[in-house]
């Protein structure tokens, strides 16, 4: 996977012109980044900025650059429906569509050209697989998404994400509306995930951090206020 530089990254709102104030950061590639830091200090504006969903919020503008394989992803012509498959991304609360299990991960193949259901049979498996929700949910495919535990579900969303197959995941507090189990379930496979994925996630929990990240973005009013090692920034007092 690759790795995501940013370089002087300032973003306005028509309420808030510093939520982002001249950050600059190397995203390493296939290591796990989490950004933390109090609420409102710019983590999901941050997070957002990585495949364009500012793009989508009025009046917000944005200076400076991410460079992404030597592009800069924050450029006018970016092909922004390609970088959306490129960097996918995982909301806070679990978002299935409201079809079955199966036609959530096939989705995204299927309008991707994949029509041949031999084909898709093999990709829904490989990424229920690849979000350790495959041994819960194989005898029941064609049951509703909604049927499923929130965990389940945001397991789901992460296997029709992978499904697209991106390079980068971006994770907005993937955990913060599950149960203690399914958060660490989430926290264990986004481990797992970290060998094909550069991830960034964000999170108000520092244990958390702690625990998945190999790298720390520590965010405050805008900006970037410490960025290292996540073992060097959880030991220093
Ligand atoms: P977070 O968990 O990131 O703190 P919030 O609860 O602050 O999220 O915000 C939830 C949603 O509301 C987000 O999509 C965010 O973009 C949007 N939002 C936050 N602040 C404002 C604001 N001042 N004006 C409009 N939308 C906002
Ligand atoms: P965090 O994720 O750290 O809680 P956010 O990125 O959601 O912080 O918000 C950073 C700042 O930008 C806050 O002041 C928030 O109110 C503002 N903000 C966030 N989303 C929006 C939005 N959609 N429109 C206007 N202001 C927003």
């Amino acid at each position: 996977p690759p790795d995501l530089e940013v370089r002087g990254l300032s973003l306005a709102y028509p309420d808030n012109e510093n939520a982002l104030r001249e950050i600059s950061l190397a995203i390493p590639a296939g290591k796990i980044t989490s950004v933390i830091g109090p609420s409102g200090c710019g983590k999901s504006t941050l997070l957002r900025c990585f495949n364009r969903m500012n793009d989508l919020i009025e009046g917000a503008e944005y200076t400076g650059s991410i460079l992404l394989e030597g592009q800069n992803i924050l450029a006018r012509d970016t092909d922004v429906t390609l970088l959306r498959r490129r960097i996918g991304m995982v909301f806070q609360r679990p978002n299935p569509f409201p079809k079955s299990i199966y036609e959530n991960v096939a989705y995204g193949p299927r309008i991707g050209g994949i029509r041949r259901k031999r084909q898709l049979d093999a990709i829904v498996e490989h990424s229920l697989r690849s979000a350790a929700l495959w041994d819960e949910v194989a005898d029941r495919l064609y049951e509703s998404a909604l049927t499923l535990s929130l965990g389940q579900q945001q397991r789901l969303v992460i296997a029709r994400t992978i499904a697209i197959e991106p390079e980068i995941l971006l994770l907005d507090e993937p955990a913060s509306s599950l149960d203690p189990i399914s958060t660490l379930r989430i926290e264990e496979l986004i481990y797992e995930l970290k060998h094909s994925y550069t991830i960034i996630i964000v999170t108000h929990n520092m244990q958390q951090a702690a625990r998945v990240s190999d790298m720390t973005a520590f965010m405050h009013l805008g900006r970037l206020v410490e960025f290292d090692r996540t073992d060097t920034i959880f030991t220093n007092p």
